[in-house]
C-alpha cells in the first residue's frame, strides 16, 4: 500500500478587517486550515496587526465617507506588505495569503510577493453570484428588480432560482453615490474587478446541501464550500472579541433556570444598533409573548437609552454574550435574528429556530434562505420605517415556538439542517473534503 504523502508546509496569512462578523469565521478557518502552526491561542492562530491608515477607528462623520477607501488601500498594502517581507525574513514565508471581502487590494500585496491569494466568501454563495451577475452586465436588470414597486416582482439570474426583491442583498439596491452605504457597494465592485483580474480560488462559508446551485452559478471561478465556519461553544475567549463581553456566568445560570426550548433569544448582531421605536416595539412584543427572553440590546442609534438588565419579570438584557454557548443551551428555543450570516449559521448548526428580521447587506438573502430554502424559521413583516412591530413579532414567535403544526415543521426543519450542517464539516463531509483539499494545496501558484 502506498503511503499517503506528508502535507506540504503551509503557512497561510489570514487578512481582514476589523468587524467581528469578518473576524469570526476568518479566525475560525485559520484555526481550521492550520492545526499544526505555532500557536500562541488556543485555536493556533498568531494574530499580526496591519494597518487601515485609521487606527483610532473610522468615522464617515469626521474623515468623510469618501476618504475611506484610498486610504485604507495605500495603508494596508503598505503595511501588510511589511508583514509578509517580516515573515519571510524571520523564515516564515506566507504561502497563501487568505481574505475576506472588504479588503480587495490583498491579491496586489501577495502577487507582488509571489504569493497565491483566496478569498474567504463569508456571505452565502447566492450573493457572491448575484453580486457576479451585477458587477458583469446585469447591474440595471437587478437594481430596477430591487427598487421596483412591485414587492412580489423577481430577477431571473443564471443558475439561480427567481428571486424576489426582498431576497436580493441590500447593495444592488443603491444607484447613487450619494447613498449612505455607497462605500460598501464601492468595495465589493472593487473586489470582483479584482477577483477578474487575480482569478483566486474561491472559498465559501456555506455547504453543499444548502446552496449546490449557488456555487455552481458562476462557473469562471473555482468556488468551494467550506462552512459552516462556525466557533465552537466550548472555545475559550478570544482575543478578537471586539466588544466588552458580559458576565457569562449571570445569563448561563439564568438560562439553567429555563425549561428546554422556552427563551426566546434575541440579538441583532455586532454592528446595527436599534432605533428607539424599534426597541419599544420589541419589548411590548416580547412581553406579548408571555416567554422567557434574553436579549441583547446594543446602544440606539438614535440615542435611547437602552433597556434595563432586569426588564419586567421575565427577561434578561445584555450588552453582549457569548452567542455560541447561548445558542448552545437547551434552554434556547427561538432566535429572533438581524440574519448576519454567522448568527445564522450558529443557529443552523444548533438547531434553533429563527424570526428573521433582516435589515440590510447580505441579510435579505439569508432571511430568504431561513424561510423559503430551509423552513428552518419565519420572516418578519416589517413597517414602512423597517420596523416589526409587538403584534408581528408575537406571531412570528408564536408560529415558531407554539403548539401549531407550524411550530412542530420549523422544529423538524431546523433539526434536519442541523444534520446536513455538521455531516458537511464531518470528516469525509463535502466542505471538509474541499478544506482538506484546500489546505494542502493552498500553495498553488497563481499569483
Ligand atoms: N456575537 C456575539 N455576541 C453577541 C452578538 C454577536 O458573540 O452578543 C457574535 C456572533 O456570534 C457572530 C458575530 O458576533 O459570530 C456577528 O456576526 P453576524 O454575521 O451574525 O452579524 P454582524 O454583526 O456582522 O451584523
Amino acid at each position: 500500500m502506498e503511503t499517503p504523502l506528508p502535507p506540504p508546509q503551509q503557512h497561510f496569512l489570514f487578512v481582514t478587517n476589523p468587524l467581528q462578523g469578518h473576524l469570526n469565521p476568518a479566525r475560525r478557518l485559520a484555526g481550521l486550515a492550520s492545526p499544526d502552526e505555532e500557536a500562541v491561542d488556543a485555536a493556533g492562530v498568531v494574530h499580526i496587526p496591519y494597518s487601515d491608515g485609521f487606527d483610532e477607528g473610522f468615522n464617515p462623520a469626521v474623515h468623510g465617507a469618501g476618504t475611506y477607501k484610498a486610504r485604507a488601500t495605500a495603508a494596508g498594502r503598505e503595511t501588510l506588505s511589511a508583514v509578509v517581507a517580516r515573515l519571510a525574513a524571520r523564515g516564515q514565508p506566507v504561502t497563501c495569503v487568505v481574505y475576506t471581502f472588504l479588503v480587495p487590494w490583498v491579491p496586489d500585496v501577495a502577487r507582488a510577493h509571489g504569493v497565491p491569494a483566496a478569498l474567504f466568501w463569508i456571505q452565502p454563495a447566492a450573493v457572491f453570484a448575484v453580486y457576479y451577475h451585477y458587477f458583469h452586465g446585469r447591474e440595471a436588470a437587478i437594481a430596477a428588480c430591487a427598487n421596483g414597486r412591485d414587492p412580489g416582482a423577481t430577477i431571473c439570474l443564471p443558475g439561480l432560482p427567481p428571486l424576489r426583491a426582498d431576497a436580493l442583498p441590500s447593495g444592488v439596491s443603491i444607484t447613487s453615490p450619494e447613498h449612505r452605504h455607497y462605500l460598501l457597494l464601492d468595495l465589493v465592485r472593487d473586489l470582483f474587478l479584482s477577483l477578474d483580474e487575480h482569478k483566486p480560488r474561491v472559498l465559501v462559508n456555506t455547504f453543499d446541501a444548502l446552496e449546490a446551485d449557488a456555487l455552481r452559478a458562476v462557473p469562471q471561478f473555482e468556488i468551494a464550500a467550506v462552512g459552516p465556519v462556525v466557533p465552537d461553544a466550548d472555545a475559550p475567549p478570544s482575543g478578537a472579541d471586539l466588544l466588552r463581553r458580559h458576565d457569562a456566568k449571570a445569563y448561563m445560570e439564568w438560562l439553567d433556570t429555563n425549561p428546554a426550548r422556552s427563551v426566546v433569544y434575541v440579538s441583532f448582531g455586532s454592528v446595527l444598533s436599534v432605533s428607539k421605536r424599534q426597541e419599544e416595539e420589541m419589548k411590548r412584543g416580547l412581553e406579548a409573548t408571555d416567554r422567557p427572553y434574553l436579549w441583547v440590546a446594543r446602544k440606539a442609534a438614535d440615542g435611547g437609552a437602552s433597556p434595563d438588565s432586569s426588564d419586567g419579570a421575565r427577561g434578561l438584557v445584555v450588552e453582549w454574550c457569548d452567542q455560541v454557548r447561548v445558542l448552545s443551551h437547551p434552554a434556547v428555543g427561538c432566535f429572533v435574528t438581524h440574519c448576519g450570516w454567522n448568527s445564522t449559521l450558529e443557529s443552523v448548526t444548533r438547531g434553533v429556530p429563527m424570526v428573521a428580521v433582516p435589515q440590510w447587506t447580505d441579510q435579505p438573502t439569508v432571511a430568504w434562505l431561513v424561510e423559503a430554502r430551509m423552513g428552518a424559521g419565519v420572516r418578519a413583516r416589517v413597517d414602512r420605517e423597517g420596523v416589526v412591530e409587538r403584534g408581528e413579532l408575537q406571531r412570528c414567535v408564536e408560529m415558531v415556538m407554539g403548539d401549531g403544526e407550524a411550530a412542530s415543521a420549523i422544529l423538524a426543519q431546523s433539526d434536519r439542517w442541523r444534520k446536513l450542517a455538521t455531516e458537511a464539516m464531518s470528516p469525509g463531509g463535502t466542505s471538509e473534503t474541499n478544506l482538506r483539499a484546500f489546505a494542502y494545496s493552498g500553495a498553488v501558484n497563481n499569483a
